[in-house]
């Protein structure tokens, strides 16, 4: 007689002295069938006393038939499952029902062994449960795999990298958490799905080729251009080994990414970074032999003026000598670009450095941005090299026309502050102390806060790949703070942007400044001067001369500013100096009109071209004085002096 037969027997006869229901007899029926060899069998009470276990129970158990019969079933516990587990178990099988789960035992070796576990209760004529038999089947190597994929799935998932496997028709078998990380993707939702509509959007021609080596050779590596959950590219390092089956045929391809987009950014930032220096330095090279062009060219004017004396010769001779001169400022200034950044600190003015940059980009510009600048008299000395805040100035201006694709204005200022301990404590950058501020303001676009949070990140650009390195700010912010600087920038989008750059005041007098009046150049009184002039940096200048030479000054932008200054101050005005040429009316047009104000208007007339070249002169009657741009104080001064007279 067989086990099985034995054990149907022993069941038979319980239900009988039991007096099982009918149900109870047909559910053992179902079980002789279905039961086999490999089935571990026992039987205990309502409390889960053994009272009966097969040959295969005491084999797994490693107990022997003695000291299992009477034993409560928790012999073999492993204190594995949480006492819920357990619970649930009894909750199940005490109101009649059959329970089916997974348990793992520990055998009275101490081994532990995983079986697929059924528990049926057999009821009494009052349906409780007077009896269960448990029939398990041995699933420890299934169980044990189970748990070392759980365990190698958890290790993947630690990886920074993608990890995935695909059948050879690119379906997603396994997707781990990196992978999750860098596509957006989770496993759930590409499982099943073809990495080319995942990864690709579409049949990627990378793709096929790299499968056809991949089972050719059993392995691939090269980078792969991807596309994230949220549509942005992801450029990664693909590593691809062909698995194979027991058989060694080719079943599945495990991949593993590595996310490179950041990397080749910086490297593409970095070898443009690289090119724009040799550009530089070509520039350079390129502006010296121009140098070497242009000086022979205006030497050569020069000659040419002392031989050639007749009108039109002249004025053609003198076009030529300005453009020359003209090329030979740009070629200064490239020049200066090109130097580079190294340089020791002098005691600097900022007024000339930012009239110069007003000065280029009015130059350079195009029409429809609008430069304008203003800067005090008495603007204090920084300690700088020169040719860094030069650069910083001018990666603000280019970034503030880049804002205004469809035109605007540029405005660059400069003031004396006195940072205090206030102002120090709201500023994590700034100390207290004297400091010249630069503003660079534009009418363009602005920044939302989150870009104006990323600016100073080097390699952080909003512009096209082509056109922005994102480096122009980061090195403005470098140098400023290497000056004892700081940075403060206010934006506001579809508004503009102020960007204002602080450096230390070096404690001295201006260096450079306007020629003091020691010089033994004639003073004025007080008398007050109208300068006209459409050039700010011209008015300026003439004001700051006039001023320190003892002169009062009104200025005017153009005639008729010039002619309602003149309406309202004519008594106190005691000589009139204007330019010739300039936008709305000209000069020959202002003086017209001054002199019906007043026929004895007192007027120095100032041009770029000599006064028997100006335009208009015949017409200029009563004007005895005329000044050649650029003239200097002295020349200014003695000719105010001798009309005073
Ligand atoms: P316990 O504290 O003993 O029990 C946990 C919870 O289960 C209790 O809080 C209670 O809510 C409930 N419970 C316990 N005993 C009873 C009871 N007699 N009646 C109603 N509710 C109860 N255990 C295994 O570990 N592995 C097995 O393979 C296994 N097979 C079993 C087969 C059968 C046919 C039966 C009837 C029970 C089986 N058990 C098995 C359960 C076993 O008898 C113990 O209940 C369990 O091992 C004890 O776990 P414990 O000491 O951690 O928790």
């Amino acid at each position: 007689m067989s086990s099985l037969d034995a054990l149907v027997r022993s069941i038979e006869d319980d239900l009988t002295t039991e007096q099982a229901l009918e149900r109870s007899l047909k559910e053992l029926a179902d079980l002789k069938f279905a039961l086999d060899e490999s089935a571990i069998v026992a039987i205990t009470d309502q409390r889960g006393i053994i009272s009966y276990v097969n040959e295969k129970f005491c084999e797994i158990s490693k107990y022997s038939r003695e000291e299992l019969l009477g034993q409560d079933h928790r012999v073999i516990n492993s204190a594995y499952h949480p006492k819920e587990f357990i619970r649930g178990l009894w909750t199940t099988i005490a109101s009649g029902r059959v329970w089916r789960g997974e348990i793992k035992n520990r055998a009275k070796d101490g081994t532990y062994y995983w079986v697929d576990t059924t528990i049926v209760p057999f009821l009494n004529s009052e349906g409780k449960p007077y009896q269960y038999i448990a029939i398990r089947y041995e699933i420890t190597e299934r169980k044990l795999a189970e748990e070392r994929v759980t365990q190698q799935a958890a290790l993947l998932d630690q990886a920074q990298d993608a990890i995935l496997t695909r059948d050879l028709d690119h379906n997603i078998l396994f997707w781990n958490k990196g992978a999750e990380r860098i596509y957006g993707w989770t496993a759930e939702e590409v499982l099943g799905k073809n990495a080319s509509d995942v990864l690709f959007q579409g049949s990627s021609v990378a793709l096929q080729a790299a499968k056809q080596i991949v089972i050719d050779k059993g392995e691939w590596r090269g980078d792969l251009r991807q596309v994230r959950r949220d549509g942005h590219e992801v450029i990664v390092e693909s590593r691809w080994t062909l698995v194979r089956n027991d058989k060694g045929e080719p079943t599945s391809i495990l991949v593993i990414n590595t996310d490179i987009t950041e990397k080749k950014r910086t490297e593409g930032q970095f070898l443009r970074a690289q090119r724009m220096e040799s550009i530089g330095t070509l520039a350079g090279g390129i502006a010296h032999d121009l140098n070497n062009v242009l000086s022979p060219i205006l030497m050569a004017v020069q000659m040419l003026q002392l031989k050639m004396k007749d009108e039109s010769s002249r004025q053609l001779l003198d076009i030529l000598r300005t453009n020359a001169e003209r090329g030979g400022n740009m070629v200064r200034q490239v020049l200066s670009f090109a130097r580079g950044v190294e340089g020791e600190r002098v005691a600097l003015q900022p007024k000339h450095l930012i009239k110069d940059i007003v000065k280029i980009m009015r130059e350079t510009l195009p029409k429809s941005i609008e430069i304008n600048f203003l800067l005090p008299d008495d603007l204090w000395v920084i300690s700088a090299d020169a040719t860094q805040v030069h650069q910083v100035l001018m990666n603000l201006c280019v970034n503030a026309r880049d804002a205004m694709p469809s035109g605007g204005s540029i405005t660059l200022r400069a003031e004396n502050v006195h940072v205090d301990e206030n102002y120090a404590r709201m500023h994590l950058e700034a100390k207290p102390g004297r400091f010249v501020v630069i503003m660079v303001s534009d009418t363009g676009t602005g920044m939302t806060p989150e870009v104006l949070g990323r600016i100073f990140e080097p390699f952080f650009t909003t512009k096209e790949m082509t056109k922005g390195t994102g480096l122009g700010l980061s090195t403005a912010l470098t140098i400023v703070k290497s000056h004892g600087g700081f940075v403060n920038v206010y934006s506001e989008p579809g508004k503009g942007t102020q960007f204002a750059i602080y450096f230390p005041a070096f404690e001295m007098e201006e260096p450079s400044g306007p020629s003091l009046p020691e010089m033994d150049l004639p003073l004025g009184h007080g008398e007050l001067i109208l300068v006209v002039d459409d050039e700010e940096a011209i008015r300026q200048i003439t004001r700051s001369t006039l001023e320190t030479f003892g002169y009062s000054v009104l200025t005017a932008a153009d005639g008729t500013e010039a002619i309602a200054l003149y309406a309202q101050h004519r008594n106190e005005i005691s000589v009139v100096l204007t330019d010739m040429l300039m936008p709305f009316m000209d000069g020959p047009a202002t003086i017209r009109a001054l002199q019906k104000m007043d026929p004895k208007v007192k007027i120095i007339a100032a041009s770029g071209l000599t006064p028997a070249h100006t335009p208009g002169q015949a017409s200029l009657e009563g004007v005895k004085m005329f000044l050649t741009k650029p003239y200097t104080a002295e020349k200014l001064l003695k000719a105010l002096a001798e009309l005073l007279r």
